[in-house]
């Protein structure tokens, strides 16, 4: 166990959430080790504000609970306390300790503490351990530093602070073995490479290719709190790439996946939704996943849609069940919450119903509580290179516009082009 103490490294108490510094000062004093670890030293080490505060301690879940009125025990699989201060929690883990089988000649089953599924895939951890167990439990090296408030010593038993230096990721262990036990540690894998950009070590990029396949094993409601993370934390463009380099995205999108490989424009519009996201982060602005979701889905909604048309049905019947059809299919692999499902519907639908500009009809549309997100869709869309007939400056002049120079202008659009045709084709001058 490689010890750095306090004149070796740039962490300092000032930087340290009070809830946390509070939270390791209590299970101290009650003889308990407590360490600030993850994450929050990781960042700390890089001179980088952490999200937030993990604490590890062998003070078992019961323990925690009871030293702390604001806390409550989580989780099935992996049971941790959480402690409320206000808005924020604070997440204690216990130290974990090594589970019983973990390699392919014994897949063993374990003790009623730890579960492996016959492919290695870990459904229980909560065998409990010492610090330097926990160390070589956790994903990453650069994730596995341990911070102590009391002594201000960092411990690092995985060499994450060479890796640090070295500015890589590195899986901790047997690649494959670690992939098996947790398939999500892959995309966590391309995740911290894309925040902090850092190069994925050989091995641990390697590995990857054998074992994607085993994120089909993962559950739907877990792969989206995962897409939540790899695509709404300020750093969706270089995640996308990194996706893509790995081949990772199918185990998410799988028919995106498929599209982005055969055509450039969906592929831009993908990719400048990623970087709007970001920057409206970056600029403090609020994100809906809806949004995100709404572009990555985009290029199999217009391709059901033409499908659908192809076979009959008008346009707007068409992107109604097109929406639908690619909403239930997607779901299948990523379960998409009802809350986000809608405006991902309306998003698209008002891309048809944007073309309809006669008096009533716009100022209608202005005002309806979609028209912002369906409007910059559009303009995403232009973004990337397709040629709407200039509705997106249309739609930007007529809203600064008053009332009666509204009418005037719609008046001017029916004249013009009559109000149920649709913008005329012309050919894609790419943009972008
Ligand atoms: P951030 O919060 O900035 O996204 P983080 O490193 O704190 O990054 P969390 O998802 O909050 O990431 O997880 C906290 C810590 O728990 C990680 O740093 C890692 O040590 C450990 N961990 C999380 N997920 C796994 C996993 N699937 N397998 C092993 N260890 C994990
Ligand atoms: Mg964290």
């Amino acid at each position: 166990m490689n010890v750095i103490p306090r004149d070796k490294h740039c962490i300092s108490r000032k930087n340290i959430s009070d809830s946390a510094l509070k939270v390791m000062s209590r299970l101290r004093s009650q003889g308990h080790q407590a360490y600030l670890v993850g994450g929050a030293v990781r960042d700390l080490l890089l001179g980088s504000n952490p999200k937030d505060f993990d604490i590890a301690t062998d003070a078992t879940p019961e323990e925690v609970h009871g030293l702390f009125r604001n806390s409550r025990i989580i989780g099935r699989r992996f049971r941790i306390v959480h402690v409320r201060f206000g808005r924020e929690i604070i997440e204690v883990t216990t130290f974990r300790g090594h589970h019983e089988g973990g390699n392919e000649a014994s897949p063993a089953t374990g003790g009623s503490h730890s579960r492996q599924s016959d492919k290695g895939l870990l459904l229980r951890d909560n065998v409990y351990g010492t610090l330097e167990e926990d160390a070589v439990r956790r994903d990453l090296t650069v994730n596995a530093l341990y911070y102590d408030a009391g002594k201000f010593e960092v411990f690092d038993h995985v060499n994450g602070l060479t890796d640090l230096e070295k500015r890589q990721i590195c899986i901790i262990g047997e690649p494959a073995v670690r992939y098996r036990e947790d398939p999500v540690r892959m995309l966590r894998t391309v995740r911290f490479a894309a925040k902090l950009n850092f190069d994925i070590e050989q091995n641990t990029a390697k590995a990857i290719p054998a074992c994607a396949a085993l994120l089909r094993e993962i559950p739907s409601a877990r792969l989206f709190d995962e897409f939540l993370k790899l695509f709404l934390s300020g750093y969706a463009a270089a995640t996308l790439e990194q996706l893509l380099e790995h081949d990772l995205l199918q185990f998410l999108f799988d028919e995106t996946s498929h599209l982005l490989h055969q055509d450039a424009m969906s592929l831009a519009l993908v990719r400048a939704a990623m970087a709007n996201t970001d920057k409206r982060i970056a600029d403090d602005k609020p994100v809906t996943p809806a949004f995100i979701l709404a572009a990555l889905l985009w290029p199999v909604v217009v391709r059901t849609a033409a499908q659908q048309e192809n076979r009959g049905d008008p346009p707007m019947v068409a992107m109604h069940n097109a929406s639908q059809q690619t909403i239930s299919e997607a779901s299948q692999q990523l379960s998409i919450p009802r809350r986000f499902s809608q405006p991902m519907r309306e998003i698209w639908e008002f891309q048809l119903r944007l073309q309809r500009r006669q008096g009533k009809k716009a100022a209608e549309l202005v005002e309806h509580r979609r028209f912002r997100a369906a409007y910059d869709f559009l303009l995403l869309r232009e973004q990337a290179g397709e040629d709407t007939g200039d509705l997106g400056e249309w739609w930007t002049e007529y809203q600064t516009l008053d009332m009666d120079q509204r009418l005037a202008k719609s008046a001017e659009h029916n004249g013009k082009s009559g109000s149920r045709r649709r913008p005329r084709k012309r050919r894609n001058n790419q943009q972008t």
